[in-house]
């Protein structure tokens, strides 16, 4: 099943974001919409730290905290900082395609000599770096992590907006997600 609904033009976007700071995010980055000034920040962008991708928005639209895969699990004060302080009224939550958060474990020996050999750390104490910390870093599957991810924000964080959405390192453009179940502020999808 493809959960991945495109946006090629301003009518592909769901009725949901329509009128919202994410409606905004996708026009930059997938339309080419000119850049509006915008004299505070309405949105935070949860991302991965992935050197592959690139946001076409303008200066002071959006908060963004990079993290592995994308998790906003060990950023919580952060996130809270950009509501509170920061006065975004929505989150959205990029995944992306080809993600080296998911299956981690693939990577234990690459992990471990690229630390010894690159960070002049010994092999026993990289051993234990990534037996301790992989498990909280793994997401498993892209798109379930940042759909499941939305959700726990949205019980955390009930007022706020909160749009999971995938890049594509591919085509560099963002995707909406199809979400299973009734969810809050949900409309009827146009398509
Ligand atoms: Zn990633």
């Amino acid at each position: 099943m493809n959960r991945l609904i495109p946006v090629r033009t301003l009518a592909d976007i769901l009725p949901r974001y329509r009128g919202t700071p994410v409606e905004s995010l996708l026009a930059y980055q997938n339309l080419g919409a000119p850049h509006a000034p915008h004299d505070k920040a309405e949105l935070l962008i949860g991302m991965c730290m992935d050197n592959r991708k690139h946001l076409r928005i303008p200066e002071n639209f959006a908060f963004i905290i990079r993290a592995g895969g994308g998790n906003l699990r060990y950023s919580e004060f952060k996130v809270s900082y950009a509501i509170a302080i920061g006065g975004v009224s929505a989150i959205a939550l990029l995944g992306h395609t080809n993600c080296g958060m998911v299956n981690l474990m693939s990577r234990r020996e690459q992990f471990i000599a690229g630390l010894v050999q690159r960070g002049g750390w010994d092999r026993e104490w990289a051993e234990q770096h990534f037996t301790q910390f992989s498990p909280m870093f793994e997401i498993g599957n892209e798109v379930d992590f940042v759909l499941s991810e939305a959700k726990r924000l949205r019980l955390r964080y009930p007022k706020i907006l909160v749009a999971p959405l995938m890049y594509r390192v591919e085509d560099n453009l963002l995707y909406q997600l199809r979400e299973d179940g009734p969810e809050p502020q949900a409309e009827t999808e146009s398509r």
